[in-house]
């Protein structure tokens, strides 16, 4: 098949750990390059956000990344883009109408892709696959007046799942939170992301540490949903154990990062500033070896559309205490492969950390019981299979998607 990947704000081919970079950039490349070790024909649209970038890159993988020229040639943060959709959306459908090479399906990556891929599947009779990757209704609930997504992308949400072909839901949480939207169940298949099983696993080198203490890992951007604040207020009812932050802007920039700067702060105001190390942006080839060097990974977000950070850590065999919201209720087995911790409680999370921190049997049986599971389940090879499986019932079809309301 011929598959175009709408993914507007987040290039395969993007920097991992800023701001608005992260599980979507790597869903985006993992998943094309898998899709053309399935025989499919892969290219990937994204907005031109440099003006050093060429209109056409090929990827090593094997896909083709094509720079959308939709508003200014810079980066723009991601709950401004949507000035741009429009004009992101009629240049695909002047390219799909007009150029050599017409997709069978076109998968969009985020509700603005989604309106982009929309008026375009609709003007070229293309069938179109929707990701959410994130919710407004989510999100609205967790930041209330600090939300910053656009007016109006609940509703947009909400039409979109009507009238695309397809919804492409990556955990149970985002199924239960659609359905209460009014996007059909009968339009959902549920296929989770995957995880680099040549990037993460158990064998390899592991990052240099002390001995003496035990290592507590914590990964993302530095954002406050992502709970780093509730790991550092847990540390000072877990002795002997360090807190290592991977994730936000390059080290050399940290001292400007706001955020990183409170939690600087906090961890000075709970004793444990010689015990948190924030390290700033890790390229993805070495974050393998930072998960191996921990005996325990955290990941502890307000709410989380998926999470790949836990399924990378456990392919690399370590064991996982998890806040149980979205894709990690279903990726981390409670009891089994790590421990689900409700999200903003850094006294149930301390209570975890010292529990697993003191039983090594428990922390060799979860780590293989986690290897075990992404074995099992979460290979990109699998990911690509079962979405192949749902583009062929669409691209069969290959109906006009209705319009958005
Ligand atoms: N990541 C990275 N370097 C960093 C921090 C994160 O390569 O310094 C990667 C991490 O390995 C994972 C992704 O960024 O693949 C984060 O994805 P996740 O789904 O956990 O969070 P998101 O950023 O999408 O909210």
């Amino acid at each position: 098949m011929r598959i175009a990947m709408i993914s507007e704000h987040a290039s395969p081919l993007a920097v991992l750990g800023e701001e608005d970079a992260g599980g979507q950039h790597t869903h985006v490349a993992e998943l094309a390059a898998a899709l053309v070790g399935e025989g499919h024909e892969v290219r990937v649209y994204t907005r031109r956000d440099s003006s050093g970038l060429p209109e056409v890159v090929d990827a090593s993988a094997g896909y083709q990344v094509r720079h959308v020229p939709a508003g200014p040639a810079q980066r723009v943060p991601k709950d401004e883009l949507l000035a741009y959709v429009g004009e992101f959306g009629r240049w695909l459908a002047d390219q799909w109408r007009h150029g050599d090479w017409r997709p069978d399906v076109a998968h969009a990556h985020f509700w603005m892709s989604g309106l982009a891929t929309l008026h375009a599947g609709r003007r070229t009779n293309t069938p179109v696959v929707l990701t959410y990757h994130g919710l407004g209704t989510v999100k609205r609930r967790h930041r209330g007046a600090r939300d910053t997504s656009p007016p109006g992308r609940i509703g947009y949400e909400r039409a979109l799942g009507r009238a695309a072909d397809r919804v492409v839901v990556q955990c149970q949480d985002e199924v239960g939170e659609l359905v209460r939207l009014g996007v059909p169940r009968s339009k959902m298949a549920l296929v989770p992301s995957g995880v680099d099983e040549q990037m993460f696993h158990p064998q390899g080198p592991a990052a240099p540490r002390d001995p003496a203490r035990h290592r507590i890992l914590t990964v993302g951007r530095m954002v406050e949903r992502k709970g780093f604040q509730d790991v550092i207020r847990a540390l000072p009812t877990v002795p002997d154990a360090e807190c290592v932050v991977v994730g936000g802007p390059p080290a050399e920039l940290l001292p400007a990062d706001g955020f990183a700067r409170r939690l600087s702060a906090l961890a000075e105001s709970c004793g444990v500033a010689d015990r948190v190390k924030l390290l700033g942006a890790v390229p993805r080839k070495e974050m393998g070896s930072w998960y191996r060097s921990a005996d325990v990974l955290v990941a502890a977000p307000w709410y989380e559309p998926f999470g790949l950070t836990p399924l990378e850590g456990m392919a690399c065999g370590v064991p996982v205490i998890g806040t149980n919201v979205g894709g990690i209720a279903d990726t981390v087995v409670d009891g089994l492969t790590g421990d689900l911790v409700p999200p903003r409680d850094p006294r149930a999370l301390g209570t975890a950390l010292r529990r697993l921190l003191t039983d090594k049997v428990r922390r060799f049986a979860y780590a293989t019981a986690a290897v075990d599971r992404i074995r099992s389940r979460y290979s990109w090879k699998r990911c690509a299979e079962q979405l192949g499986a749902v583009y062929a019932t669409v691209a069969q079809v290959g109906r006009v998607a209705p319009a958005v309301a």
